[in-house]
């Protein structure tokens, strides 16, 4: 499988080379330059497979020319091990139809480690072959970092530096992040805010000796090889609910456009799923692109969501290049504009595309705890408020055909944000019992000032060390 970047200014490139560069040279996002497709009879002949077996199978034509199924499978029973749940991503039913994908039994707690414990073993498998390291440097506000160093902790060829802002992330974050001892894994907490620490982060990418001299990479959620990642378990839970004989619905907590960007090209793959609804916090750029064409950048207010406080949707190039028959000249103009007047001229024909499939809403912090009082009281399930925002999003645009149910992506274990819960329930849940000594494990992490050369120095030391 070969890919091409949205902006169509970069040489096209091979499995491993997307998922080692991440972004492309032209500042676009890479896409396959087909899409594979399933018949029928293959759809069926995954039904009640073994979760790593449908990842395999299903990852298996992105990967093309790079790593066979069997390898893959290899890997994705890794990957999967070490979860807390024999289905990996079992789907429990909350109401008439109505359905939560549990994608949080991971080692973090959140969905992205069903993408992040793969990406780790992809990466060091690739970097093994090629007889190379890497040395892996990001920034997070919480999720992302610890679903990152859980990933590639203790991975031979690749070194990990994670930047966290100090103080300013919760406890359970900062404790998934910072009791990983592994030698490879560096935690550095930084005196400033989680914008200083993406500035540091993307001032190191920009220091072209350092960069090299390092082999630095990322691994944020524009790399194709997370989303390809994040395809199987809408496969797993359509077809365990009748698919492709019977329709389905799915709705995503969104954030950066990668999850349901996921459920989208498996229905490129062929899977029939009738609509996609993403569920939005107050910061709700997405929604207000499907109800009036207007994408607009506004400030990022903070809510009981935060994973999904953001301001841009960066995977969301990807499905307006597709909106527009993939033109890379007008992707690129659109971006442009979008850039410079941080507002996303959508032709109409293109919104108007879109939404046909897609349907938005917003849910404010007050409804999200309602949701969540809701679901408890009515199904006795506890949710987060992530999911909390997915399951009334679904509730609002439950397809008029009565016999599609929906699959809403639960993406945070309701232990992850307790304060939240207990405001809604009256009780603080408790963590799950392989991560119930998290406050009593030893941390380790560096404290530095905001300043390049001092981050790039610890940097440069813990690759050495490990090198040496
Ligand atoms: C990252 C995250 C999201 C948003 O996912 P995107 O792929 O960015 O849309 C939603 N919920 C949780 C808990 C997350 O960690």
């Amino acid at each position: 499988m070969r890919y091409v970047s949205t902006r169509g200014e970069a040489p096209a490139r091979d499995f491993e080379g997307v998922l080692l560069a991440g972004l492309a040279e032209d500042g676009g996002l890479f896409l396959p330059e087909s899409w594979p497709l399933l018949s029928a009879a293959e759809w069926r002949a995954l039904r009640g497979r073994p979760y790593p077996e449908v990842a395999a199978r299903l990852m298996a034509p992105f990967a093309e020319g790079s790593l066979g199924e069997e390898t893959l499978l290899e890997l994705a029973q890794a990957a999967y091990a070490g979860f807390g749940h024999a289905a990996t991503a079992p789907l429990v039913q909350v109401a008439p139809r109505l359905f939560s994908l549990e994608l949080f039994h991971g080692p973090t707690l959140a969905f992205k480690d069903m993408a992040m414990q793969m990406l780790g073993r992809l990466f060091d498998h690739v970097l093994a072959k090629r007889g190379e390291r890497v040395t892996i440097v990001g920034a997070t506000s919480g999720d992302t970092g610890s679903a990152a160093i859980e990933a590639f902790r203790d991975r031979a060829a690749i070194d990990v530096a994670i930047l966290h802002p100090q103080g300013r992330t919760s406890e359970v974050q900062r404790r998934q992040m910072t009791t990983v001892l592994a030698p490879n894994i560096r935690n550095i907490a930084i005196e400033g805010s989680f914008d200083d620490c993406q500035d540091l982060v993307k001032a190191m990418f920009n220091d072209a000796p350092f960069r090299r001299e390092m082999r630095l990479s990322a691994v944020n959620s524009i790399n194709w090889a997370r989303i390809a990642a994040q395809v199987p378990y809408y496969a797993y839970a359509a077809l365990a609910l009748g698919a492709p004989d019977r329709p389905v619905a799915v709705s995503v907590p969104t954030g950066n456009f990668g999850n349901v960007l996921a459920a989208w090209v498996a229905r490129r793959m062929g899977l029939p799923i009738e609509r996609l609804i993403i569920g939005a916090n107050r910061n709700d750029i997405l929604a207000r692109f499907l109800a009036a064409n207007d994408m607009r950048v506004q400030s990022v207010e903070p809510s009981l969501s935060p994973s999904m406080d953001i301001q841009v949707s960066s995977n969301f190039e990807r499905l307006l290049f597709e909106l527009l028959g993939r033109d890379p000249a007008a992707t690129t103009e659109i971006m442009r504009r979008f850039r410079a007047e941080g507002h996303m001229p959508v032709p109409d024909t293109a919104w108007k595309k879109a939404t046909t499939l897609f349907h938005g809403s917003t849910l404010s912090d007050e409804g999200t705890l309602g949701e969540i009082r809701r679901l408890w009281r009515e199904s006795a399930y506890l949710a987060d408020p992530h999911t909390a925002i997915g399951m009334a999003a679904a509730r609002g645009h439950l397809p008029e055909d009565t016999g599609i149910p929906v699959i809403v992506a639960a993406t945070a274990h309701p232990a992850k944000f307790p304060d939240a819960v207990e405001r809604a329930t009256g009780f603080r849940p408790p963590l799950p019992e392989r991560l119930a000594d998290l406050y009593s494990r030893e941390e380790r992490y560096g404290v530095l000032p905001a300043e390049l050369g001092a981050v790039e120095d610890a940097v440069r030391q813990h690759a050495r060390r490990n090198a040496a």
